[in-house]
């Protein structure tokens, strides 16, 4: 069977991972949270006070961007991947609401995403690669045979995020985490470097109203048009 990327894109708390995991599991193909790199720097600039007064110290940053590692590693207990920043696993700090308040102070600056897209991009030459993020279809994997851009109503999101952080023990209230996801769907679209867009050859999946089974059916039906029928994992 051909082996092909899939880039998905979307706003913040979409169900992107979600589909991009079932997806890379059906497939047997890899799957790669691009949010993570950025979440993992935005630890790094809060963990080494590059933070001041709410703005980003972007020269110091700068000077020592090159020295940060981010890189992901399966761990055999969680059976998951997860996220490592400087030799370090950072998976469980940086799906915080203090990464996520932060993060978009750094997702905009340019020498930020080229080192981050060059990584990703690099992920991806052997195909085979779930991926999911903001400039995936864009700017990551232009030629990905398959696109999937991902939108639902911001409510929808915040409730299944607060959900999700309530059942990890975050302490955090509904109010707050709405505020965030709006914010950053605005950071995210009006940013003058790889904003959020769709691509023009993506496939668009209003997921407000559908089970997550509803939306894999759908995204699985994407990938069959294009390389044909898939056995079952
Ligand atoms: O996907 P997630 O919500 O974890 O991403 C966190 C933040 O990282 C986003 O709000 C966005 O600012 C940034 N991001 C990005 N480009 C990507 C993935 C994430 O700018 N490809």
């Amino acid at each position: 069977m051909r082996r092909i990327n899939i880039a998905i894109d979307g706003f913040s708390s979409c169900g992107k991972s979600t589909l991009a995991k079932q997806l890379a599991h059906h497939l047997h193909y890899t799957y790669i949270d691009s949010g993570a790199m950025y979440r993992a720097i935005a630890l790094y600039v809060i963990e080494n006070g590059l933070v001041i007064d709410g703005k980003l110290d972007k020269v110091d940053l700068l000077r020592v961007l090159d020295q940060i590692h981010i890189g992901f590693k399966h761990d055999d207990v969680s059976q998951r991947s997860e996220t490592w920043l400087d030799g370090r696993n950072v998976e469980h700090k940086i799906r915080g609401m203090e990464v996520s308040r932060h993060v978009t102070l750094v997702s905009p600056v340019p020498e930020v995403r080229a080192k981050l897209v060059q990584l990703q991009k690099a992920l991806g030459t052997e195909k085979g690669v779930v991926m999911d993020g903001r400039d995936i279809g864009t700017v990551v994997f232009p030629d990905a045979e398959v696109k999937l851009y991902m939108t639902a109503r911001p409510e929808i999101r915040a409730m299944r995020r607060y959900q999700e952080l309530k059942g990890r023990g975050v302490e955090v209230d509904y109010a707050s985490v709405l505020e965030n996801i709006e914010r950053r769907d605005e950071d995210d679209t009006k940013r003058a470097a790889d904003p959020l867009i769709k691509a023009p050859d993506a496939f668009e999946i209003d997921n407000s109203d559908l089970s997550s089974h509803e939306q894999f059916d759908i995204a699985l039906g994407v990938v069959v048009k294009t390389i044909g029928v898939v056995t079952e994992a």
